[in-house]
């Protein structure tokens, strides 16, 4: 596996040294719940390779970002949420709120988002 960043959660995550129960995988990411749930669905969407977020992107990663998003409306889809409707999110730095450095894709739904977020 290519990028295993030894300190960081997400790593482990994908490693299967911490345990999660994923609910989507492929050859570029794995999918599982968030551990703290904002919404009735709340699904991260993480990359096997460790790409601290996106503030840290290089031009190799763009199909990456493509597949991410593509892997996110297919979980969003497998929940049903195609129909109501739901919330993809991803915090970027200090000022985005993100708190664990390794790219991950918020999916929300089952709830109405609100606008302006917090
Ligand atoms: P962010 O604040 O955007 O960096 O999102 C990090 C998310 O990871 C938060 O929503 C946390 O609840 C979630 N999280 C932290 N540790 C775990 C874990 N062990 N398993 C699942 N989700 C986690
Ligand atoms: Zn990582």
């Amino acid at each position: 596996m290519t990028g295993m960043a030894t300190d960081c959660l997400f790593c482990k995550i994908v490693a299967e040294k911490i345990p999660a129960m994923f609910v989507y995988e492929d050859e570029l990411c794995v999918a599982f719940a968030d551990i703290n749930p904002q919404a009735r669905t709340h699904v991260l969407i993480v990359p096997r390779e460790h790409v601290a977020s996106m503030a840290h992107l290089a031009p190799k990663h763009t199909a990456l970002v493509g597949h991410l998003m593509a892997a996110a409306a297919e979980v969003a889809r497998r929940n049903r949420l195609d129909e109501r409707g739901y919330r993809l999110v991803v915090n970027t730095g200090v000022e985005g709120g993100q708190t664990i450095e390794h790219l991950h894709i918020h999916v929300l739904g089952g709830r109405h988002m609100d606008w302006p977020p917090g």
